[in-house]
This record gives structure tokens, sequence and C-alpha cells, in this order.
């Protein structure tokens, strides 16, 4: 035997155990875990070795190389990674259909305990209600999350100049609950976005278009730019996180953590409890708080 040169990838999709890895010069190849247990997510990047025993471009992944980040997903009972080595996590929401600001939270959470950033896009403020849905999103940009307001639909340009800055060079994963306007995104920024998704269902699944998971499109021809589309997503896992850290990735409550009397204060009953004096001052809205409480008691149930 002769030692094998690993090539390197970028994974663009996954179907079942199957892979799309890209190549530096993009080149998609079909690849499939070396071993049983090496699940890797879209974005991952993986050393991958071709096979040419059947004489097409097929390939095994060896190795997945560090990760920067990790986002899980809560499919029914289980949590399961789904998308890996993000720059941005593009939360969207909608001033109709009116959006949950405990899913709103729990995104940011996510994004917070996997240390990615997050921009809030606020779509659809050509409808009536804008000036209701911006007051919702006030205490958001009071803790300072970015939140970028635009009707994707209505005035595109200005859309798509707000959001450029902020992809450009990056890798950003879209987030929504569906009607807020995710499609109308990654039409409006991916050139060809139907023929790319075409593409990816062809070399996974021979040609039947399924509904894909978790997919990456180019934004621009030179592939510097990558847009992540989760079409199945329902909820993010956040399992992982032990309830003690929970208030290190609320920014509101985080504030006042310090002011409490016991160091481990889990801020729900104690006396002296810092953040709850700061919900009654209204320096912590009451539903951040109540969300707060909802996904302690959560993580604190014993896993069965
Ligand atoms: P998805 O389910 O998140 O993929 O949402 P779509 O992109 O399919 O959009 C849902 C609906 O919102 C469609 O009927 C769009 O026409 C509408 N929509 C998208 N952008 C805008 C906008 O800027 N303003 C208004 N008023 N409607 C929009
Ligand atoms: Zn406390």
């Amino acid at each position: 035997t002769r030692a094998v040169e690993l090539e390197r990838g970028l994974v663009v999709a996954g179907y079942g155990r199957h892979y799309l890895v890209e190549t530096p010069e993009g080149r998609r190849v079909v690849c499939r875990p070396r071993g049983k247990k090496s699940e890797c997510v879209v974005g991952d990047r993986v050393q991958w070795m071709r096979t040419v025993a059947s004489g097409t471009d097929e390939g095994v992944i060896e190795r997945i190389e560090p990760r920067r980040n990790l986002l899980f997903r809560q499919d029914e009972w289980r949590t399961k990674s789904f998308a890996a080595n993000l720059d941005l996590l593009l939360v969207m929401v909608a001033v109709e259909p009116q959006f949950s600001e405990s899913q709103l939270s729990r995104s940011l959470i996510a994004a917070e305990s996997a240390g990615i950033p997050v921009c809030i896009l606020l779509n659809k403020v050509d409808l009536p209600q804008a000036a209701a849905a911006r007051e919702r999103l006030a205490p958001y940009r009071a803790m300072g999350y970015d939140v970028q307001e635009v009707s994707l639909q209505a005035a595109p340009d200005e859309a798509r100049a707000a959001l450029a800055p902020r992809l450009d060079g990056r890798a950003t994963l879209v987030l929504g609950p569906s009607g807020t306007g995710k499609s109308t995104l990654i039409n409006l920024m991916v050139p060809a976005a139907q023929a790319q998704v075409g593409e990816i269902s062809q070399a996974l699944n021979s040609g039947r278009h399924t509904t894909t998971s978790t997919q990456w499109y180019w934004v621009d021809a030179a592939r510097t730019t990558g847009l992540i589309d989760s079409p199945g997503f329902q909820e993010f896992g956040l399992r992982q996180i032990d309830p003690q850290q929970l208030p290190a990735y609320m920014p509101d409550l985080r504030a006042h953590v310090g002011e409490c009397r016991f160091y481990n204060c889990t801020h729900r009953q104690e006396p002296g409890c810092g953040v709850r004096a700061a919900v009654e001052r209204g320096e912590v809205s009451a539903s951040r708080y109540r969300i707060y409480g909802e996904i302690h008691e959560e993580l604190s149930r014993p896993a069965y």
C-alpha cells in the first residue's frame, strides 16, 4: 500500500449518512464517513479520501477538523447537532405573523452559548403594525443586539444594502418561523438558489427531490459568502446548557447577577436577588424573566 493524500473540503449538505463535500476548487463530491460514530454537519471542514472503486467521484471522510462552534436542534426528544463553524446567526422575525418572544430568546441563548454573533432581522416593516413589533424588540436592542428592520419584498434593494455588510465574507445561518420571509431572503441574496438546491438533492439522492435538511448556499461567485438554510428547523436544543450558566447567555439578566446576595442564586425564589429587583424596577422585562424561569425549569429537570 502507498500513502494516500487526504483532500480538504467543506460539508455543504447531508442526507442520511451521505454528505456533499465541496473542494477548495468548488468541485462537489459525495462522501460517507469512515466508521459508524463520526457524524458531520453542514459547515464542517473535513479531510477526505477519494474512493475510486466505482470509477465515480466519491469519497470517505477521514477526519473532521476542530470546530469553532456547533449548534444543536431539538427533534422531538432528541438533541442533534446540525451546523458548525458559523460566523453569524440571522434570526428572522416579522411584523406579521407575530413572533414568539420565547422562540426568539431561545435562539439568542443558543447563539450566546455557542459563542456566535447574532443579528435580529425584523421583516415586513412596510405593514401598518410595524410600530408594535418594533416596540416588542426594543428590549433586545437595549441589551445590545443588532436589530435590523427590512421589507424584503416591498423594498428589496434597501434590504440587500442593509444585509450585505453583515453577510459579506461570512458563513451565516438563517433561521425563522415559517411565514417570516426566509425564502424571500434566500431568493433575494442567492443567485439561482433553486438551481443550487436542485444540484444538491440530485447529487445526494440520485435525482429525487427531497425536503432536504440543512444546506449551504453561496451568495457570490467567488464563494466567500455563505448562507445556510435549515428548512425543517423547529427548535434549538438547549439541553447541553448547565442551568447555572443560563443567565450568562441572557445579557439583560447577566447585568444583574452580581447584585444577588447569594453567589449561587438561581434568581427564582432566593431573598436578596438582584435579578428580581431589576425586574421590579423594570430594567429586565417581565417576559424575559418568565422565559428565563421556563428554560431554567426545563434544564433543571432530570433527563430521563
Ligand atoms: P418563509 O415561510 O419564511 O419562507 O416566508 P416567505 O418568504 O415564503 O414569505 C411569507 C410571506 O410573506 C409571503 O406571502 C411573502 O409574500 C410575504 N412577505 C415577504 N417579505 C415581505 C415584505 O417585505 N412585506 C410584506 N408585506 N410581505 C412580505
Ligand atoms: Zn438572583
